[in-house]
């Protein structure tokens, strides 16, 4: 596997079809990684990333599953495109979505795609713990349901241990309240018992993801013991395509930063091959740096999770308030997570490199 500016070469060793939508991309990919982690691809120019729906503890290797999103530009291109043998560019494995070191049930409600790193979380806590593992599947119609065959193979192997409940909203409409309290049942009774608490996983639209946590947390389910994985950060999509919708304390610090700031120095940033200088405001990351400039660099997590937002660093210095993606060689390499990177010197060039 070659390595290049923080990515890795992976050949693509057999390809799946799941759905008429989906696609299982099994690769070359010998990294160490932990159930529920995603990879991020370098592909069409920009990054997206992927979560493997692969299990380090049951399967030989690395695979994720991509879903078409329509109009969407990597998932698209992956799915009419990538044939085995072909090579893609990936970061290592990183992601907090992962288990926890509880013997509580682990109950997952996964929407579409979402169900990609549930199956790698349900496939290791089956192997590697005696954890209950119950998981509502949501999806549009009969057709669309990714992993419908393999969640009940996997059933049928751990009978008593895994309880697998196929929504369809063709059938009952959407997830309701009524629904997740029922299916939710006896582990939330569980969620207050302080030895062997619960642990929630949700991954899916942001509106189901947003009603399950609600309704969770409603019910006194802890947030700490909820963790959420989201594909597509909606609030911070807004915020990027329409500057209008920022805090009013942050449209005043971006109107200064042309002016008094500057002084205190400047942010350069180059991003699809343009070169473009905002005003240094202290506190503020790259990216909103980036953003402030009216650029629109790549992010996705925003949390320094996924490596989507990552940028190389040609003069200055930053300090990453986070980071779970990039690894020690990487940031030697000079790569920072541009939404975690605040400048600490007065002057900051970055590349965002794709
Ligand atoms: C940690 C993480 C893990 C993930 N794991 C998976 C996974 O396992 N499987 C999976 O399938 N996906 C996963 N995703 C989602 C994935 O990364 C992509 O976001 C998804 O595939 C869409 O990418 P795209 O390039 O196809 O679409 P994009 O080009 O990003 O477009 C997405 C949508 O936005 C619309 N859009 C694009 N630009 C604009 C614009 N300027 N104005 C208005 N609308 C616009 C498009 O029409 C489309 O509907 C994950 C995301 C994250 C952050």
């Amino acid at each position: 596997m070659a390595r290049d500016h923080g990515f890795h070469e992976a050949r693509i060793l057999r390809v799946i079809d799941e759905t008429a939508d989906a696609r299982t991309y099994v690769l070359d990919a010998p990294f160490a990684y932990r159930a529920g982690q995603f990879v991020t691809f370098r592909a069409c120019g920009t990054l997206r990333s992927y979560s493997m729906s692969s299990s380090p503890d049951t399967d030989a290797e690395l695979a994720t599953t991509v879903k078409r999103v329509p109009g969407g530009l990597v998932s698209n291109w992956m799915i009419d495109t990538l044939v085995t043998g072909d090579v893609v560019k990936i970061t290592p494995p990183a992601g907090v979505f992962t288990l926890r070191g509880s013997s509580g049930p682990l109950v997952a409600f996964a929407g579409g795609s979402g169900v990609t790193p549930i199956m790698s979380l349900a496939k290791s806590a089956l192997a590697t713990t005696t954890r209950v593992v119950k998981i509502l599947s949501a999806n549009r119609d009969a057709e669309s349901v990714i992993f419908s065959a393999a969640l009940d193979d996997l059933a049928a192997r751990h009978p008593g241990r895994l309880e697998v409940r196929h929504h369809l909203d063709t059938v009952s409409g959407l997830v309701s309240t009524a629904e997740i309290l029922d299916f939710a049942g006896s582990a939330l009774a569980a969620a207050g018992d302080a030895e062997h608490p619960a642990d929630f996983y949700l991954c899916g639209p942001e509106p189901f993801m947003d009603l399950i946590e609600r309704v969770l947390l409603a019910q006194g389910a802890g947030q700490d013991h909820i963790l959420t994985e989201r594909f597509n950060p909606v609030e911070a999509v807004a915020e990027a395509l329409c500057p209008e919708t920022r805090p009013a304390a942050e449209k005043a610090a971006s109107a200064d930063a042309g002016g008094a700031d500057l002084a205190s120095g400047t942010i350069t940033i180059t991003l699809d091959g343009k070169t473009t200088t905002v005003g240094h405001v202290p506190g503020s990351t790259l990216l909103e740096h980036a953003r402030r400039a009216g650029l629109q660099p790549p992010f996705s997590c925003e949390a320094g999770n996924c490596a989507t937002c990552m940028g190389h660093l040609e003069a200055g210095a930053v300090k990453m308030r986070a980071n779970n993606a990039l690894d020690d060689d990487e940031v030697a390499d000079g790569y920072v997570l541009t939404c975690q990177g605040v400048p600490v010197t007065p002057d900051v060039t970055v590349v965002y490199e794709y």
